[in-house]
């Protein structure tokens, strides 16, 4: 099941998600680029994730959605 989604051409790359995550499941996509040219954040591994919505709340840009 998909518990987090990413608004990829809304995101900054500011990797804060990332930092904050306590599962460490969230990165950043060094491969893909979006159109703004930022490498954007991506949950690895959704079955892991507790929903602790704590990615979402650090957002500065609110571009990430978590479902419980
Ligand atoms: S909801 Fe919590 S566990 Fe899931 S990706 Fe975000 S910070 Fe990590
Ligand atoms: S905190 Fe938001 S803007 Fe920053 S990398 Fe994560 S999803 Fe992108």
């Amino acid at each position: 099941m998909t518990k987090i989604t990413v608004n990829f051409e809304r995101c900054k790359g500011c990797g804060l998600c990332v930092s904050v995550c306590p599962k460490q499941i969230m990165r950043l996509q060094e491969e893909h680029r979006n159109a703004k040219g930022y490498f954007t954040a991506q949950c690895i591994d959704q079955e892991a994730c507790i929903s602790c919505a704590m990615c979402a709340t650090i957002c500065p840009d609110c571009v990430i959605r978590v479902e419980r």
